[in-house]
Formats: structure tokens, C-alpha cells, sequence
């Protein structure tokens, strides 16, 4: 089992002879089994991030490693499912769930069991030889993320999974995706720019300030799960959280000192 850990991570894009510095000397650690959600406006370097997660953008300075180990993109040490990650229209399910050890060149026969066995957890019992355009947005987020489950690594970095659907079904989707993480305990990584979402899903929450990204809080999320029965949106912790959250995201020097208040509260 696998622990995550960056420090003073820091990375610049290199555009047209310009310097765009997209995250700043980011560090932090993801415990095995930890369910941690990144928030940050639009352009805050999420997506930057786990691209250097991933291994597929180098950081310019500072470490990443899985369990002590540097990030190398061909040990498959993290499972990345990015932003706008849609499936191929002329495959079916099936055909584009194995793509990961298919273009590895090594395991597609296991994946496809694998994947057999795993389509009615995935909600896609009966939907092998479907087609994409046959499948509704949810079913489409679900196969995506089947993909990134047969990859086969114990971290899974999800960006903005569900950034694109309904209200109706992302909150379906939600409760689906902590019953399947609930099953395996896999480390999460999950990009959004929903606090609620955030709050609902993670054991932790960090937000990230306008670029260059920094982190301005790290904070600790705990509501007791399984969060499908225990979660109450209106409850004044709830709330506190959600305010804190909120004036950090909008760059409000008190956000940590207000969450330390409520958390000693909740320690009594
Ligand atoms: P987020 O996912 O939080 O919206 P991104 O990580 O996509 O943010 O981008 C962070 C910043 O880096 C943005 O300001 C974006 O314009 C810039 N950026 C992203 N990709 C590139 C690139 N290939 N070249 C130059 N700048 C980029
Ligand atoms: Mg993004």
C-alpha cells in the first residue's frame, strides 16, 4: 500500500520564451487509503498538479514520490484519470475499459475479466458491447472511471470526474463513487472546484490560492462515514466547514484560524 508525498513542489510552463509559473512550493502528504480533495478557482494549477503526479510533467523544482520511490510514469504507481477524459466512440465498453494494459502491451486478457467481474459494481451490467453514444453522461463517468481502476495501482488521481454532469447525477455519483472506495480503500486524489462536493466526499480538503498555486489551507475534514447515511448539508458544522472553505478559497486571512475554533469545539 502506497503513500503519496511532494515536497516543495514548484513547476513554471515554458510558453513562447515566457515564464508561466502555475504551482508554487506545494507540499504534502496522502496517507494510504485517504480519500483528499484538491479546490482551487479555475487556473489555480489542479490539473497541473496531478499531471506532475502522474509523472507525465516533470516538476521544475522539489520531490514526488510514492512510497519513498520518484514518480516514474511507466511503473504505473498512480492510476490518472484526466480532465475531459472521454472514452473512444468507436469502442465499446468492454474495448475501452482494458485501453491502460492494452497500450502497456501486457495484461489486457486479466483486465478484461477483471472487468467483466466489475461491471455491475460499475452500474454497467449488461453495457460490455455498448457503445459510448448507447450510454447516459453517469454511465459514460462510470466506464471512464472503470479505465482508470484497471490501470491497477492503489492511487487514483481524478480530476473533475464529474465536473460536466447534472446536479442529480453527480450527487448519485458521489454517493457510488465513497460505496466503491469504501470496498477497496484506494488512495484518492480528486480534483474539483465544488466545496460541497469536497466536503461530502474527503477525509481532507486542500485549497489551492489563484496561480501560481499555493496551498492556503489543509484542512481536515471529520464528519463520521459511511457519509451516505451520516452527512447532514445543513448542519451548522457542515456550514463552519464550508465558510472556511470558502474565505480561503476567496483568499480571507482568517479561514484557518475559524476552522481551529470549530475544530476544538468538536474535539470536547
Ligand atoms: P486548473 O486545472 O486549476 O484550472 P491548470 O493546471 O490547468 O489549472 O493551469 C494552471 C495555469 O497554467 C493556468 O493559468 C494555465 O493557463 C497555465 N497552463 C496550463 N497549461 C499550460 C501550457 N501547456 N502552457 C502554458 N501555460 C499553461
Ligand atoms: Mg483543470
Amino acid at each position: 500500500m502506497s503513500e503519496l508525498c511532494l515536497k516543495e513542489v514548484s513547476y513554471q510552463y515554458q510558453e513562447a520564451g515566457r515564464t508561466v509559473p502555475a504551482l508554487e512550493n506545494i507540499s504534502m502528504t496522502v496517507k494510504n487509503g485517504e480519500f483528499v480533495s484538491i479546490i482551487g478557482a479555475s487556473g489555480a494549477g489542479k490539473s497541473t498538479l496531478l499531471q506532475l503526479i502522474s509523472g507525465l510533467l516533470r516538476p521544475t523544482h522539489g520531490q514526488i514520490t510514492v512510497n519513498g520511490q520518484a514518480i516514474q510514469p511507466q511503473k504505473r504507481q498512480v492510476a490518472y484519470m484526466p480532465q475531459n477524459d472521454a472514452l473512444l466512440p468507436w469502442r465499446n465498453v468492454l474495448q475501452n475499459v482494458v485501453l491502460g494494459p492494452e497500450i502497456q502491451g501486457k495484461g489486457r486478457r486479466q483486465a478484461l475479466a477483471q472487468a467483466k467481474r466489475l461491471l455491475p459494481l460499475f452500474g454497467l451490467e449488461g453495457f460490455g458491447d455498448a457503445f459510448p453514444a448507447q450510454l447516459s453522461g453517469g454511465m459514460r463517468q462510470r466506464a471512464a472511471l472503470l479505465r482508470t481502476f484497471l490501470i491497477g495501482s492503489d492511487i487514483l488521481l481524478l480530476d473533475e470526474p464529474f465536473g460536466a454532469l447534472d446536479a442529480i447525477t453527480r450527487r448519485e455519483l458521489q454517493r457510488w463513487l465513497l460505496d466503491v472506495w469504501e470496498q477497496f480503500k484506494y488512495t484518492v486524489l480528486f480534483v474539483t472546484h465544488d466545496v460541497e462536493e469536497a466536503l461530502f466526499l474527503s477525509d481532507r480538503v486542500v485549497v489551492l490560492s489563484p496561480r501560481p498555486g499555493t496551498i492556503v489551507l489543509d484542512m481536515p475534514i471529520p464528519f463520521a462515514r459511511p457519509r451516505q447515511q451520516h452527512f447532514d448539508a445543513y448542519s451548522s458544522a457542515v456550514i463552519e466547514h464550508e465558510t472556511a472553505l470558502l474565505r480561503a478559497l476567496k483568499g480571507k486571512p482568517d479561514a484557518t484560524t475559524s476552522i481551529d475554533r470549530l475544530q476544538t469545539k468538536l474535539s470536547r
